[in-house]
């Protein structure tokens, strides 16, 4: 689907800035943070601020269209990639890795009653090239 239309069906006007952030955060599967894809976007469009770029992430994971890791506490980074998959920091290097998970059976311990609305599931260790 365009992303015009993806962000219609979900009740997002499609202004320039907000497709160009998704458009961006589906480009780019490092997991950047709201920084990163402000500079990166910056000579796109120059008049750009930061505050419109956090706003944008704010609508975004509102309508469940990305998903942010919080697996620092001091940054929070971003993802179009809204099935369950888990999150691998490498503690060396920094970089975010995705993995495969099957995040739904984790639920089954939780007391009757409660539900679900967001399922995270971070590691963090040496990856491959820095172990
Ligand atoms: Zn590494
Ligand atoms: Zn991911």
């Amino acid at each position: 689907m365009e992303t015009a239309e993806l962000l219609k069906s979900n009740n997002v006007k499609p202004t320039v800035v907000r497709m160009k952030v998704y458009n961006y955060l589906v480009e780019n599967k490092n997991h950047p943070t709201a920084d990163t894809v402000f500079k990166s976007l910056l000579s796109e469009i120059p008049t750009l601020s930061k505050t419109s770029v956090y706003n944008t992430m704010e609508l975004l994971l509102e309508k469940h269209l990305i998903q942010a890791i919080t697996i620092e506490e001091k940054e929070t980074r971003f993802d179009a990639d809204t099935s369950d998959h888990g999150h691998f920091k490498c503690t060396k290097c920094g970089a975010i890795h995705d993995f495969h998970a099957d995040l739904r059976n984790l639920q089954s311990d939780l007391p009757y009653g409660f539900t679900v609305d967001e399922r995270h599931l971070y590691y963090k260790g040496l990856c491959a090239k820095c172990k």
